[in-house]
């Protein structure tokens, strides 16, 4: 197989033992319940029923931005200051709410209760209120719970709530001793999915993606299951997957030519898939996404980029920019450092880089604006004051929305980065 071939030399360690700059100050970050927007694309039989308040109910709605004829999968069922001043019986409310949505929408046979953060809610057993409605509406309709609370970490763990609660209805294995299967873990576009499903199968290989794309179609899991994570935020699904004796593939993320390669390459070092049928599965997609990378690395080689924590995906996007398009980085922060699943990526980061856990949001902005960078990718909430200061920003938020990952998508996510600077060129001439 001949190896991509990164514009930056390899480093052995690169920043496996960094040792990052931890802040716990006040941060800039949308909450979980921002997951609804793409995991209701994806599971097309689940509704999203957010326990929340008219904050919550703003927050999805205009988000998601779903047109008012549309029948959406999600919705919020408001508890206000009547529910907390005990004048009503919350769970008697939302018993009635689940009744009314059900015999509406026969097509739910997934229903999940999101949790959130005002303290009205906080205060509600929703995993009780799950398990009786289990009771009612089951087998017919399922009902999970998990929260999507702006309390957590960063919105990216809304996935992670999300299919971690999913696994311990994971069906099991009837055989007693069944052939190793592969599982990707991790909400990607359909069309991502059906790529990678495809050269797994040039492959030999037949797959598994988690979650499906029907609540009915959920994977077995056991200790036969070896698991490659597509997202880099989903630390507690894997767990649970593990309590469960799933093993994990540890691999780089597959965005651009390198991560997706290495990414293929540990499921096919798991199966004993020969070199030759690896290379030739893989040969033209990569190919082109070589050939496709070609023009941005020209337009953002030498760039110094920043990226404040916002999905946790910066890590692996910092790598990529590094490595393949050649841009210098001057600080990734991450929300969240885990370094046992950042281990393949850490490893691919120039020794030196600064990297920051947490955020102390006026300490980075002062960081940020001492060092100048040409590019600077952070939440919505920083990007307009940035702006106005002259900075050049792109949302990170877009970089969650947008199918990124696999070889098809390599020049588009190079575009994501190359196209606010285009965009700051014009302005300027
Ligand atoms: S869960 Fe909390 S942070 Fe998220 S919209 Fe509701 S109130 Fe706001």
């Amino acid at each position: 197989m001949s190896p991509v071939i990164p514009i930056r030399p390899e480093s052995t360690s690169g920043c496996t033992d960094v040792v990052p700059l931890v802040e716990r100050g006040q941060r800039e970050v949308f909450c979980g319940l921002t997951g609804i927007i793409w995991l209701h694309r994806k599971i097309q039989d689940a509704f999203f029923l957010v326990v929340g308040s008219r904050t919550c109910a703003h927050l999805i709605q205009s988000a998601a931005g779903v047109m008012i004829f549309a029948e959406p999968r999600f919705g919020t069922a408001i508890i206000d200051e009547r529910d907390l001043a005990g004048l009503a019986d919350v769970h008697t409310e939302l018993d009635r709410v689940v009744q009314q949505l059900l015999a509406r929408r026969p097509d739910i046979r997934l229903l999940f209760l999101v949790g959130s953060c005002p303290s009205e809610v906080i205060k509600l057993d929703l995993s009780r209120a799950a398990e009786r409605l289990n009771r009612i509406h089951h087998p017919s309709v399922r009902v999970l719970n998990y929260s999507g609370s702006g309390i957590e970490t960063t919105f990216t763990q809304g996935e992670d709530a999300c299919l971690a609660a999913m696994v311990p209805g994971l069906p099991a294995p009837s055989a007693a001793d069944p052939p190793p299967a592969l599982m990707v873990v991790g909400t990607l576009a359909d069309v991502v999915e059906d790529q990678l499903r495809e050269l797994l199968s040039r492959m030999g290989l037949t797959v598994d993606f988690f979650p499906p794309r029907r609540s009915q179609e959920m994977p077995m899991v056991g200790a036969h299951t070896r698991f490659l994570l597509a997202q880099p935020f989903l630390a507690d699904t894997a767990r649970v997957l593990q309590s469960r004796g799933a093993r994990h593939l540890p691999a780089p993320y597959p965005l651009g030519v390198e991560g997706t390669t290495a990414w293929l390459q540990a499921a096919a070092t798991a199966f004993a898939v020969a070199p030759e049928a690896f290379e030739s599965a893989i040969r033209s997609a990569r190919q082109r996404a070589e050939k496709a990378l070609a023009a941005h690395r020209e337009r953002l080689k030498g760039q110094r980029i920043f990226f404040f924590p916002d999905s946790q995906l910066e890590i692996p996007l910092a790598r990529f920019v590094h490595r393949e398009l050649g841009m210098d980085l001057i600080e990734v922060g991450t929300p969240y450092l885990h370094r046992q699943h950042m281990a393949p990526e850490l490893a691919w980061l120039p020794a030196g880089t600064r990297i920051s856990e947490g955020q102390d949001v006026d300490r980075q902005l002062d960081r940020c604006l001492a060092d100048a960078p040409d590019l600077v990718v952070c939440g919505l909430g920083l990007a307009n004051p940035l702006e106005a200061r002259g900075v050049t920003t792109k949302w990170a938020i877009e970089l969650v929305f947008t199918p990124i990952q696999g070889y098809e998508q390599a020049a588009d996510l190079a575009g994501l980065f190359s196209r606010p600077l285009q965009r700051r060129e014009k302005l300027a001439a």
